[in-house]
């Protein structure tokens, strides 16, 4: 018992150890800083397979990481010495067109269930980027282009498939295990490894939106007017808007590559009759310099951006929810923006509002429904070299816009630094938190993530 090779034999999946063939493969992570050496690797092909790693880490006292996507900034999908849960081969996906839900594999990406969804003609809230997991992304809470019309990602989950600390499954929803599937909803990875995701999908096919680059001068127009508009236009209307260097794409004249630029994303998911007139309401705000704006599959936006994003450069983010965005406050991102130290980097302001403030504050652990955006600076370059520049970058610029935002943050843009601030991303629901934590994970072996400690 809990030798690697009854492990071996407890599992379908592939048990990787150092010195195995692809085992340096699959201790790699998005965040480059994060160069670990697992003991074991368990590829797991079903839940059976996650109770054996789960029985294996807790009998012998090793550390715990539950790799979904691998997407953490924090570098919680690995650790040093311990076992890693990797669900990247349960990423199948099936959609049931009758009753609108998908069900998809704890290691499925947003690609993976947008591509199978778009087939049907349906969509949820999901990140906006493809590569990232669906399964830290809902269970932090999941905000993207969708989250105005159709809420957070966690508030489209009908139920989980749970394996709990002591190798228990259990499936988690409005009926069963309700405290669990309440803290899963915002809860992070702190409960349980979740095998499948069941999900509420809504009708979306083409959606009209892409970027559009204004100068930096016209920054304070463009922040603002989006600050003033977003409030009442159609819910059908989502995007953010940041900041962002050039990167050499054609549609940017190539005399501008490289030139810091205030940003909108913009994403009309309402019928595309409608996409120009409603994604023009951006363009009130200053004359555009350049755009990559049309109709286009939802999963083809969804995808638009991977590229910026490739496995292995530097990360390091910060965050904060923000109540009022004020005059203040977009000047102190002024300050900071024009320094964007690389073209990965950027900065982005996430509308938290129309369905997402529908649901009450303690109606899920997701506690900042009475917030109106999520600000990430998120700092991202591909040499190790420049880490200290570039974090140097993310924290000034933070301590700056923090005295104008709420104390806490969103637990899936912060940094591994940020564990002191756990209290106030919860607020009213971090008790309740700590009661489920206590219920399903009293040893916390599942602390590698912003831990609610039991
Ligand atoms: P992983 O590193 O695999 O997992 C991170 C942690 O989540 C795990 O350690 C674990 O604690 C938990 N976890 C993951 N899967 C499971 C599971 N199946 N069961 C239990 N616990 C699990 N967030 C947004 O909301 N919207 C965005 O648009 C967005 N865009 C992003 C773009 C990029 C390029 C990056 C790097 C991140 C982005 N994020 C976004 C943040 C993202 O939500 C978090 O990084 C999230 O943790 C990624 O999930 P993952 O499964 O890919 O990561």
């Amino acid at each position: 018992m809990g030798t690697i090779d009854n492990l071996r034999e407890r599992t379908r999946g592939q048990v990787l150890t150092g010195g195995d063939e692809g085992y340096d493969e699959a201790r790699r992570v998005r965040n480059g800083m994060h160069d670990k050496h697992p003991r074991v690797i368990v590829r797991c092909e079903n839940a059976g397979d996650v109770m054996a790693a789960i029985d294996f880490a807790r009998t012998n006292e090793l550390d715990l990481a539950i790799r979904g996507g691998g997407h953490s900034v924090p570098g919680f999908g690995t650790v040093e010495d311990g076992v890693v849960i990797d669900l990247s081969v349960m990423r199948g996906v099936r959609v049931d067109p009758a009753t609108r839900t998908a069900r998809a594999g704890g290691g499925a990406t947003w690609g993976d269930l947008n591509d199978a969804t778009h087939a049907f003609g349906l969509a949820v809230t999901g990140g906006v980027v493809s590569t990232t997991g669906i399964g830290g992304l809902t269970l932090g809470g999941g905000i993207g282009y969708l989250a105005r019309g159709l809420g957070l990602s966690c508030d489209n989950l009908i139920s989980a498939d749970v394996v709990t600390a002591d190798g228990q499954f259990v499936v988690a929803s409005e009926k069963d295990h309700e405290d669990l599937f309440w803290a899963l909803r915002g809860g992070g990875g702190n409960f349980g490894v979740v095998t499948a995701l069941e999900y509420r999908l809504a009708p979306v096919t083409t959606v009209y939106g892409g970027p559009m680059f204004f100068e930096l001068s016209d920054a304070t127009a463009v922040v603002s007017g989006f600050r003033d508009m977003i409030g009442d236009a159609p819910e059908q209307l989502g995007g953010f808007p940041g900041f962002q260097i050039a990167p050499p794409l054609p549609f940017i004249p190539e005399d501008r590559h490289g030139d810091h630029f205030a940003l909108i994303v913009g994403c009309w998911a309402g019928d595309p009759d409608r996409g120009e007139e409603e994604i023009s309401r951006f363009r009130e705000f200053a004359p555009v310099v350049a755009e990559h704006v049309g109709a286009m599959p939802y999963p083809a936006l969804n995808s638009a951006f991977d590229a910026l994003y490739p496995m292995g450069l530097q990360h390091y983010w910060k965050a904060s929810f923000v109540r009022e965005l004020t005059d203040e406050a977009i000047q102190t991102h002024l300050r900071h923006a024009p320094k964007l130290p690389s073209v990965h980097s950027t900065v982005h302001i996430y509308p938290i509002d129309g369905a997402v403030h529908r649901v009450t504050p303690d109606g899920t652990a997701f506690a900042y429904r009475d917030a109106n955006f999520a600000t990430v600076i998120a700092g991202m370059w591909p040499d190790a070299a420049d880490n200290e520049a570039n974090i140097d970058w993310v924290k000034s610029y933070y301590d700056d816009i923090a005295p104008h935002s709420e104390p806490g943050g969103y637990i899936n843009f912060m940094a591994d630094d940020d564990q002191g601030r756990i209290r106030d991303n919860y607020k009213q629901n971090y008790d309740r938190l700590v009661e489920v934590k206590r219920k399903y994970d009293p040893g916390n072996l599942f602390h590698l993530n912003q831990n609610i400690v039991p």
